[in-house]
């Protein structure tokens, strides 16, 4: 199997195969300094768009691919899509499903759109590549991600750091710098953050996942299991 991670579920999926005997290569795109890693073989680096994915496939053996990407990582998808539709080679997406709605949260469709929206003093957990969006604006930012990003806002407290995380923890984090609004991708999954707003009575935006190929979808590790056997 080639799983193409960078996720909690890719790795958990990574070491439930290699228990079963089954022979896998997770992928990672490269982007983390300093990677959480799966068990077994991994292979570290983009393949070279499609082109390069479809060479890939065809000098290994592999029997089916499990694109285990996190839901906003929409390209690698693509092209796994149109990779494996022309070797036709099996592909199945795993994610964790969306949160669903609460109080207190809304969806938008961009970052773009997010910044336009932030309050005095903002809490974003979108990763250190979407902070361009939030460059130009003039509120106060808390920041959290795993490595330093290339690019903040002017006025910003950075936090580097990565998960899990406690709802107690986040719930000090939001107290400590009097969040006003958080700011985060639909990921799904663990919701500590978002506990912890709902607690306090912080809104929450959301921005809203990338529209993904069509592909058969599982949810859990168990489901992806069951469909590669
Ligand atoms: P992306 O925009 O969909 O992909 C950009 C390019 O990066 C791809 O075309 C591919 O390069 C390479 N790439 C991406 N994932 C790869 C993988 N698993 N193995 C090998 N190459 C990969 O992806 P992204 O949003 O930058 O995310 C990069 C990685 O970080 C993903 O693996 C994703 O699971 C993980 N991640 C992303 C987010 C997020 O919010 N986007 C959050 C947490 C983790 P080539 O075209 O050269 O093959």
């Amino acid at each position: 199997m080639l799983v193409l991670g960078g996720t909690r579920l890719s790795r958990q999926l990574a070491t439930t195969l290699r228990e079963q005997g089954i022979a896998v290569i997770s992928s990672l795109a490269g982007r983390v300094a300093d990677p959480l890693l799966p068990p077994g073989e991994v292979r570290i680096g983009g393949f070279g768009g499609v082109p390069g994915l479809i060479e890939w496939l065809r000098s290994h053996p592999v029997d089916a691919v499990v694109d285990a990407t996190h839901p906003f990582a929409a390209q690698m998808s693509s092209h796994a899509h149109q990779a494996c539709s022309v070797l036709d080679v099996p592909l199945l997406g795993l994610r964790v499903p969306s949160w669903p709605p609460g109080p207190g949260r809304a969806w938008v469709g961009s970052l773009d759109e997010a910044a336009t929206r932030v309050a005095a003093r903002t809490f974003l957990t979108i990763g250190s590549l979407g902070l361009p969006a939030f460059a130009a604006r003039p509120e106060w930012f808390l920041i959290r991600s795993v490595d330093r990003p290339p690019v903040l806002p002017a006025r910003h407290e950075l936090v580097l750091d990565r998960g899990p995380f406690t709802v107690d923890g986040e719930l000090r984090l939001l107290r400590e710098h009097r969040i006003e609004l958080l700011v985060t991708k639909d990921s799904g999954g663990p919701d500590a953050k978002l506990h912890a707003a709902a607690e306090l009575g912080i809104p929450v935006l959301l921005i809203a996942r990338p529209v993904l190929p069509d592909m058969p979808v599982a949810t859990t590790v168990a489901d992806a299991v069951r469909w590669l056997l």
